[in-house]
C-alpha cells in the first residue's frame, strides 16, 4: 500500500478478526476483561506498543483504529487521536516545563494563540516568542538553550503565508538540542502535504475540518515517528486523559476514507473561485496559494501537491462592506470552520481571530475588509453565482 487513495481507504480498516466486518465496530465498552492478572486481550498496535486493551481512555479499539490509519496517511509510525485540536495542542504542551521557550510563527490559529498567551505564558511559565517564518535565519537566530518547540503553520490561518517546513526541520534538528519542530497540517490535509517527510517531529490535525470533513465531530489527533517523542505524548494522552469518544473515531475514520476525493474537488473548485475573484471589481486582493500572485507560489508548490480549498480575499470598503456581502451570500454559510463539504463564508476579525488583539490582528493583516472562504465541494456554478450576486448587492 503506497499510493495515498490506497491508504487512506483501507488503512486501520482491516476485516475485524472474528466477525469479517469491513468497518471497524463502535467499541463502547469502558472496560476489558483480562485473561488472567496482567494478561490483557487483544493488541492495541502500535500505540500501546503491543499491550492489550484494559481501560477506554488508556485504549479503546476504534480509536486504535483512527490512530493506526492517521499515521499511515501522514506517513508516520505512531497516531495519536484526542477530544479536539486544541486539546492535541494541549497534550503537547503538557510535555513541556516552565521556563521552557517555544517558537511560535506569529499568525498562528487563533485558539492556539489563546492558549498559549492566557494559559501556557501567565499559568506554566512558558516563554513564547511570536515571530515572522518568513526569514528561517531569523528563526535560527531566536533560538535559544531553552527552546523546546518550533510551532508553525503552513499555510497560515487566515492570511495562507507559506513556511518553508524542510528548512525549519534544519534548524530544530541543527544546533544538537532537543528541539521538535511542531507542524500543524490542518488546512493542508495529509493528502496534500506530509511534514514528516520534510523533517518534522510532530504533526497536528484538527480533525474537525478536512479529515471528518462532514461537520460533524470535534476531535484532533497528532502523528510522530520517533517512539521517545510518541511515548512522552503516549503518557500525556492517557494522563490527562482529553480522549475522543469511539463514535467521535468512528466518524473521523469514515471521514478520512474520501478525504482525497473531496480535497480533489473542493481545491479545483476554489482554484477556479480564486481566479474569479482576482478578476472582479469589488475584490482588492486574493490570497490564494494556487494563484501564481501569492508570494509564495513556488514555495508552495515545492513542500505540498497542491495549494488546498482555503481562499482568503479583501473586500473593497471595509467592515460594513464585508458585512453586506457575508449578510447577502445565499449558498455559502456565514459560520466558522473550514474543510467540510459545504462551503463557508467568515470575518476573521469579527469571528474566529476575535480573541487576537487588535494591534496584533493589524500587523497580521486581519484587517475588518478581510474575508475567508472554505470552499466545498457544491458545483462550481451556482457557487460563482451566489458569489457574484452577493458582491454585486
Ligand atoms: C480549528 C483549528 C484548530 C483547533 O482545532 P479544534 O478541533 O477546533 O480544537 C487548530 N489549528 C487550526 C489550523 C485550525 O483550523
Amino acid at each position: 500500500m503506497s499510493s495515498f487513495a490506497t491508504v487512506c481507504v483501507h488503512a486501520g480498516s482491516e476485516p475485524d478478526a472474528v466477525t469479517g466486518a469491513v468497518v471497524p465496530p463502535i467499541s463502547l465498552a469502558t472496560t476489558f476483561a483480562q485473561a488472567s492478572l496482567g494478561n490483557l486481550c487483544g493488541v492495541d498496535s502500535p500505540n500501546s506498543i503491543g499491550r492489550g486493551f484494559e481501560y477506554s481512555r488508556t485504549g479503546n479499539p476504534t480509536r486504535g483504529a483512527f490512530e493506526r490509519a492517521i499515521a499511515a496517511c501522514e506517513q508516520g509510525a505512531y497516531g495519536l487521536a484526542f477530544a479536539s485540536g486544541l486539546a492535541a495542542t494541549n497534550a503537547i504542551m503538557s510535555c513541556l516545563a516552565t521556563h521552557d521557550e517555544v517558537i511560535c510563527i506569529d499568525d498562528v490559529y487563533g485558539g492556539t494563540q489563546r492558549m498559549f498567551r492566557q494559559i501556557c505564558a501567565p499559568n506554566c511559565g512558558i516563554k513564547f516568542t511570536f515571530m515572522d517564518f518568513s526569514d528561517v535565519s531569523a528563526v535560527a537566530a531566536a533560538v535559544t538553550s531553552k527552546t523546546k518547540l518550533i510551532w508553525v503553520e503552513s499555510p497560515t490561518n487566515p492570511t495562507l503565508k507559506i513556511s518553508d517546513i524542510k528548512a525549519l526541520a534544519a534548524v530544530a534538528r541543527g544546533g544538537g538540542q532537543d528541539i521538535w519542530l511542531v507542524v500543524d497540517n490542518t488546512f493542508m490535509s495529509p493528502y496534500l502535504q506530509t511534514p514528516l517527510d520534510l523533517g518534522a517531529h510532530v504533526v497536528l490535525h484538527s480533525v474537525t475540518k478536512y479529515i471528518g470533513g462532514h461537520s460533524d465531530v470535534v476531535m484532533g489527533a497528532l502523528v510522530v515517528n520517533d517512539e521517545e517523542i510518541f511515548k512522552k505524548i503516549r503518557f500525556v494522552q492517557n494522563a490527562c486523559g482529553a480522549v475522543p469518544s469511539p463514535f467521535d473515531c468512528y466518524l473521523a475514520l469514515r471521514g478520512l476514507k474520501t478525504l482525497h476525493v473531496r480535497m480533489d474537488y473542493a481545491q479545483k473548485n476554489a482554484l477556479a473561485i480564486a481566479t474569479f475573484l482576482e478578476a472582479h471589481a469589488k475584490v482588492e486582493r486574493v490570497v490564494y496559494p494556487g494563484l501564481p500572485s501569492h508570494p509564495q507560489y513556488e514555495l508552495a508548490k515545492t513542500q505540498a501537491k497542491g495549494p488546498g480549498a482555503m481562499i482568503t480575499f479583501f473586500i473593497r470598503g471595509g467592515i460594513e462592506e464585508a458585512g453586506t456581502f457575508l449578510k447577502s451570500l445565499r449558498l455559502f454559510t456565514l459560520a466558522e470552520s473550514l474543510g467540510a463539504v459545504e462551503s463557508l463564508a467568515e470575518s476573521p476579525a469579527v469571528m474566529t481571530h476575535a480573541s487576537v488583539p487588535r494591534e496584533v490582528r493589524a500587523t497580521l493583516g486581519i484587517s475588518d475588509n478581510l474575508i475567508r472562504l472554505s470552499i466545498g465541494i457544491e458545483a462550481i456554478e451556482d457557487l460563482l453565482q451566489d458569489l457574484a450576486q452577493a458582491l454585486s448587492v
